[in-house]
C-alpha cells in the first residue's frame, strides 16, 4: 500500500536483496569470506545452549575496496552473507529510500507522506499508526481526528528517514523531527496542523465506510488496564520513580502519559526513539518545552532556542543518555504502544530493575556482565586466552553492542597480515635472548596473581593483526585502535583487539570527568588515537550524567586485572575470609584453570536487621587469572579447594549496580538508604578444570614451549639435510603447519594421528597457509594428513629423514610408548627421531607459579605433584625418560643424545619440556625386498596436497 508512495529507484532497491545491492555497486570488488564459528556448548547461560543444540554457525567478513563488514552469526551461509552485505550498505548510506534526495525534495516527500498517513487506503492497513486513528475518530469534539504528531514520529519509519534527509541532525532531536513534521502538514493541502502543539488532522472528512470500519475494531471492550511505567525526573538530584499508567475504559495511553507528566494535553508530547530491544515499544515521552510558537521558517528549533538564553529548555540528562537523543524536563519510560501484530494496545511493564540494567547496558561491561548473570561477580576479562575460556559474548560483539548502545556506526575492524618470516625473525632473536631470565621473570609474573603474558602470542607465528576503528553515526572517525599485538588466527587479533577498545573505554567510563585535553595522551597511553573533540562531543550526554560525584555503575577498584594483588587493600581483604567449610580436598583453582562456583550475594545493614539476596548463580565458571570477576572473588576462590566454601565482605558498589542485580526486589530497595550497608559473598567451589597443558606453556614461557619446541625441530632438520619429515601424533598440525613459515630442506611432509578432529584442524590450518601464496615455504612439495596409529606400521612413511614425536608418548600406556619406540626405530626407521616429552621434575615450578596466593615456600610440601594435563598417562623424570631412550636406542642401532626446552638443562630440574634425538647408526637403509612382505596401508590418507595440483 504504501509503496505507491516511494519513489521508482527505491522501490527497485527495496526489490533487491542486499547482496544483489552490493553486487550491482561493487561486481567482483566485493568480497565475501564465510568463517565457521563452533557455538561452544560453554555457554553461560545454562539452558539457552544444550549440547544437542551446538552446532556450526556462520560468520561472514565482506570486503570492499573502502571497509570491511562482519556479520553476526547465522546458522545458515547465506544469512550470514546477506547481513553482512546489509551492514555495508547501511554504512554505505544506500539503503535509505530517500538517498538521493534534496532537502527540498524531501520537504515534499514528507508533505505527500502525511497525505497518504492520512489516506483511506493507508487506514486500512495493519500500520500501527492505525491504532491511533481509530482512537482518535472515536471521539466527539475539538479532537475527533487530531493525531498527535508524536504517535506519527514513533510509529512511522519514513518520516523520520525524510527528517533526516532535510537535517541530520533531527536523528538526536525528537523536538526537531516534530516541528519538521508540523511544518509539512502545514504545507500540505490534504492534512493540517494545529498552530500551538503537535497535533494533525486531515483536511477534508472521512468517509462513513472507513469510519464504520474502524469503529467495528475498536468495539472489543479492553477490561482495565494498569502498567508501569519508570518517572525520570529532569532534576539529576532526584530519584526516578515507578509511575502506573491508567488505561481502563479505553483511555488513550497518550493521554494518559501527558497527564502523568502534567502536561497541557496529549498535543504537547513528545516521544523518543525506541530504546532497547528493537521488538519492545519502550520509549520516553515528555512535553514539549516552552518555545515561542512555530517559527515559520521553521529551521531549527533547537538553535532558536539557545539563541535566547532564558528560554533555552532543561536537558533531561538521564533521559537523554539513555536515548541518546535530546529530551528536556521530566521524561516517563514506557513501554506502551500499537504495533502491526495486532490491533490491540501493546503493553507490559518496565520495573526498576530494567531502568537500571539499561544504564548498565550502556557502560563498556555493562552487557557482558547482564549476560552473564552475574553483576556483582562478574567483571569483563582483561584478557582473552582462548575462546573456550571466553565466558559469554565474544569481545567483537560486545564492543559491537557498545557501539549500538551509543548510537554509533558499527565498528571497522582492518585485519592485516604480518610477513611472517620477519616476524619469525624477530622471534628468533627475542627467544635467543630470553630463556632464562625472561622465564623466571615471567613466574614472577604469574605468581602476581593475573599475569598472563599476552605477549606470549608473540611466540606463535604471528601472522595478524587488527586495527579497529570507532565512528560515529555520522562516519565521523572518534578512535582508532591502532594494533602492534599479532595473532595467528584472524579471529583472534580481531577479539584481541575489540579487547583492547572495551578495556580502554572502561577505564575511560571510571574518569569521566576527563578534559578533553587530556583525552588524547590518555588514549595514546593504550596506543588508542583518540580524536577528542569528535569522541567527546558523541559522549557529550555521558559526561554530564556520569560524573565523578554520580553514583553511576563502575568499577570500585578503578585497576583491572594486572597487578591487583599490588594494591594492600586488597590483598589484606583477599585473606579476610570468613568461615572456611569443608576438607581441604587439594585441588585448588589455578592460574588458567576454568573455575566453577556458585555464589549467593547478600545485602546487609550493620545495625538494622536488613538482609537481602541480591545475586546468585549455582553454577558460575570462570577462567581464573584472566580478571573475569571481582578482584575479591578470585583472591578468594583461588584460596579453597574443591568442595569448600567460605564468605568474604566487600564494601558496597555503587547503588545503581546495586538496584540493577537486584531484581525484584529493587523497587523496594530504591527507597531504602543504603548507608551503612556491605556485601556478603558466600562462596563455593564446586570443581576446577586443570589448565590445559599448551596454555600453561603460553602463559608461562616466552616464546610458548610448543614454539620452542618447533624451533628445535628445525634446527635439526637444516642440520640434517633431510628432505622428508612425519609428525608421529601430528594433533592439530602445530609443527606442520609452522614447517610452511621456516626456510627449511624439507620437500615432503607427513602428518599421523588418531584423533580426527585434531586432523581436521590441522588440514584446516595448512589449508588456509597453502591459500596464502606469499607464505609458502618454496621446498615443500606435498603434505599429507594420515589416520592412523603411531603403533601401526605403515609402509608409505618407510625410510623419511626426520620422525618427529612432539608431547605425545605421555598420552599413551607405558607399555604402548615403549611399542611405539620399537614399532618406529625397527620399522619405519627414520635417520632421526625427536621425542619430547614433560619433565615430572619440572612440574613443582609450573605448580608453584599457577598458584596465586601461595607464597613460594619451601616448606610447602602439599601433596604430589599431578600430570601437566588430564590427558597424560604418566610423565617422566629425566632419568626414567634417559632410560627409555637409552634401551630403545641400544636394541635398534641408534645413538641417542638428550636436550630440551624451557628452562636451562644444566640447571636443576633440567629443561620444561625433555628431548631425546635419535640418530640411525647404519647410514645405508636395507632396501626392505618385495618378497619381504606386502607394502602395508592401515593409515588413511585424510587430507593431501601436492605442489602445483
Ligand atoms: N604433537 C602435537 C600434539 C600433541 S598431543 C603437538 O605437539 O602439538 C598428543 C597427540 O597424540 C594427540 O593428538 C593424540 O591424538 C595423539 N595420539 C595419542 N596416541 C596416539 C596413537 N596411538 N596414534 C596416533 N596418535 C596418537
Ligand atoms: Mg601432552
Amino acid at each position: 500500500m504504501d509503496a505507491q508512495q516511494t519513489t521508482a529507484a527505491a522501490a527497485a532497491a527495496a526489490a533487491l536483496t542486499p547482496k544483489a545491492l552490493i553486487h550491482q555497486k561493487y561486481g567482483t570488488k566485493a568480497c565475501y569470506r564465510i568463517e565457521e564459528v563452533q557455538q561452544s556448548v560453554d555457554s553461560t547461560c545454562p539452558g539457552l545452549v544444550t549440547p544437542q543444540q551446538s552446532r556450526c554457525l556462520y560468520r561472514c567478513y565482506l570486503s570492499l575496496p573502502e571497509f570491511t563488514t562482519t556479520s553476526d552469526t547465522f546458522p545458515k551461509k547465506k544469512d550470514a552473507e546477506q547481513s553482512a552485505a546489509k551492514m555495508a550498505i547501511e554504512k554505505l548510506g544506500i539503503q535509505s529510500t530517500s538517498k538521493n534526495l534534496t532537502p527540498q525534495e524531501a520537504w515534499d516527500e514528507l508533505a505527500t507522506r502525511l497525505s497518504v498517513l492520512f489516506s483511506e487506503e493507508f487506514l486500512s492497513s495493519s500500520h500501527p499508526l492505525v491504532g491511533h486513528f481509530r482512537v482518535s475518530l472515536g471521539r466527539i469534539g475539538d479532537h475527533f481526528g487530531m493525531i498527535p504528531v508524536s504517535a506519527i514520529v514513533s510509529c512511522d519509519v519514513k518520516v523520520n528517514n525524510l527528517c533526516k534527509v532535510i537535517n541530520p541532525n533531527s536523528d538526536g532531536d525528537p523536538l526537531l523531527v516534530s516541528s519538521y513534521i508540523r511544518k509539512a502538514a502545514k504545507m500540505s493541502d490534504s492534512v493540517c496542523s494545529t498552530d500551538e502543539g503537535f497535533l494533525i488532522r486531515k483536511s477534508g472528512s472521512y468517509s462513513p465506510n472507513i469510519l464504520q470500519k474502524l469503529m467495528n475494531h475498536a468495539l472489543c471492550t479492553r477490561c482495565s488496564v494498569q502498567i508501569e511505567a519508570i518517572h525520570i525526573p529532569f532534576r539529576d538530584e532526584a530519584q526516578i520513580d515507578i509511575v502506573t499508567l491508567d488505561f481502563s475504559d479505553d483511555q488513550y495511553y497518550m493521554d494518559e502519559i501527558s497527564q502523568k507528566l502534567r502536561s497541557r494535553d496529549t498535543s504537547q508530547i513528545l516521544v523518543s526513539r525506541t530504546l532497547g530491544k528493537a521488538s519492545s515499544e519502550m520509549k520516553l515521552y515528555f512535553s514539549a518545552p516552552e518555545i515561542p510558537a512555530a517559527p515559520s521558517d521553521c529551521v531549527d528549533v533547537f538553535s532558536k532556542a539557545e539563541q535566547n538564553d532564558h528560554l533555552e529548555p532543561v536537558l533531561n540528562k538521564r533521559a537523554s543518555y539513555l536515548s541518546g537523543q535530546r529530551i528536556y524536563g521530566d521524561a516517563i519510560l514506557a513501554n506502551v504502544g500499537y504495533t502491526r501484530k495486532s490491533s490491540d494496545l501493546f503493553y507490559e511493564d518496565v520495573s526498576y530493575c530494567t531502568y537500571y540494567r539499561m544504564l548498565l547496558s550502556k557502560v563498556p561491561d555493562g552487557h557482558y556482565k547482564l549476560f552473564r548473570e552475574a553483576i556483582l561477580a562478574a567483571e569483563l576479562p582483561a584478557v582473552f586466552t582462548a575462546r573456550s575460556n571466553w565466558k559469554g559474548p565474544l569481545p567483537r560483539d560486545l564492543l559491537c553492542t557498545f557501539c549500538r548502545q551509543h548510537w554509533l556506526s558499527e565498528p571497522i575492524f582492518s585485519v592485516k597480515m604480518v610477513d611472517p618470516s620477519e616476524s619469525s625473525c624477530k622471534l628468533l632473536e627475542a627467544c635467543k635472548s630470553s630463556k632464562l631470565l625472561r622465564l623466571s621473570e615471567e613466574i614472577k609474573k604469574t605468581n602476581g596473581g593475573i599475569g598472563v603474558t599476552i605477549d606470549g602470542d608473540l611466540g606463535k607465528s604471528s601472522t595478524f593483526t587488527c586495527e579497529v576503528k570507532l565512528l560515529s553515526r555520522k562516519q565521523v572517525l572518534i578512535l582508532d585502535s591502532l594494533s602492534d599485538a599479532t595473532y595467528k588466527k584472524e579471529s583472534d587479533a580481531i577479539q584481541n583487539a575489540a579487547l583492547k577498545v572495551l578495556t580502554w573505554l572502561k577505564k575511560y567510563f571510571s574518569q569521566l570527568d576527563m578534559s578533553i585535553e587530556k583525552l588524547s595522551s590518555f588514549g595514546l597511553a593504550d596506543n588508542i588515537v583518540i580524536y577528542s573533540a569528535n569522541f567527546s562531543k558523541e559522549f557529550a550526554t555521558l559526561l554530564s550524567i556520569c560524573g565523578p560525584e554520580q553514583n553511576y555503575p563502575m568499577r570500585r577498584c578503578g585497576a583491572s586485572g594486572s597487578n591487583f594483588l599490588d594494591q594492600p587493600h586488597i590483598k589484606e581483604k583477599g585473606t579476610s575470609l570468613l568461615k572456611i567449610e569443608g576438607p581441604d580436598s587439594g585441588v585448588f583453582p589455578s592460574h588458567g584453570s576454568l573455575t566453577c562456583i556458585s555464589y549467593v550475594v547478600t545485602l546487609i545493614r550493620k545495625e538494622e536487621p536488613l538482609k537481602e539476596v541480591i545475586e546468585r548463580n549455582d553454577e558460575f565458571e570462570f577462567e581464573v587469572g584472566s580478571g573475569a570477576v571481582i578482584n575479591q572473588l578470585e583472591v578468594s576462590a583461588t584460596q579453597l579447594s574443591v568442595n569448600q566454601s567460605a564468605q568474604f565482605t566487600i564494601e558496597l558498589p555503587s547503588r545503581d549496580l546495586i538496584l540493577a542485580a537486584a531484581a525484584e526486589s529493587s523497587k523496594r530497595l530504591s527507597h531504602l538508604s543504603l548507608n551503612n550497608c556491605f556485601l556478603e559473598y558466600s562462596i563455593k567451589v564446586l570443581r576446577v578444570t586443570e589448565p590445559l597443558e599448551d596454555r600453561m606453556e603460553q602463559a608461562l614461557f616466552s616464546p610458548p614451549l610448543s614454539k620452542q619446541r618447533v624451533e628445535f625441530a628445525v634446527r635439526h632438520i637444516n642440520a640434517s639435510h633431510s628432505t622428508t619429515l612425519v609428525d608421529f601424533g601430528c594433533g592439530s598440525g602445530s609443527l606442520l603447519d609452522s614447517l610452511f613459515e621456516h626456510s627449511t630442506t624439507l620437500e615432503k611432509i607427513a602428518g599421523v594421528d588418531i584423533s580426527c578432529k585434531s586432523l581436521t584442524r590441522a588440514a584446516k590450518l595448512i589449508h588456509s597457509k597453502l591459500s596464502m601464496k606469499s607464505v609458502m615455504e618454496p621446498n615443500i612439495r606435498s603434505a599429507v594428513l594420515y589416520d592412523g596409529s603411531i603403533m601401526d606400521f605403515d609402509s608409505r612413511l618407510y625410510g623419511f629423514g626426520i620422525g618427529t614425536c612432539l608431547e605425545v608418548i605421555e598420552h599413551m600406556e607405558e607399555d604402548q610408548a615403549c611399542l611405539f619406540g620399537n614399532v618406529v626405530l625397527s620399522s619405519f626407521c627414520p635417520e632421526l627421531l625427536i621425542v619430547s616429552t614433560p619433565n615430572y621434575e619440572y612440574n613443582p615450578i609450573l605448580q608453584r607459579s599457577s598458584l596465586p596466593n601461595k607464597e613460594d615456600d619451601p616448606e610447602d610440601k602439599s601433596g604430589p605433584c599431578k600430570f601437566r594435563n588430564h590427558d597424560h598417562k604418566f610423565e617422566w623424570t629425566r632419568q626414567q625418560f634417559e632410560q627409555w631412550s637409552v634401551d630403545l636406542a641400544g636394541r635398534h642401532n641408534y645413538s641417542v643424545e638428550f636436550s630440551g626446552v624451557g628452562g636451562s638443562g644444566d640447571v636443576e630440574p633440567g629443561f620444561a619440556s625433555q628431548i631425546a634425538v635419535f640418530r640411525r647408526r647404519s647410514l645405508q637403509l636395507e632396501k626392505k625386498s618385495s618378497t619381504d612382505e606386502e607394502p602395508s596401508h592401515p593409515y588413511k590418507v585424510i587430507w593431501e596436497w601436492n605442489k602445483g595440483s
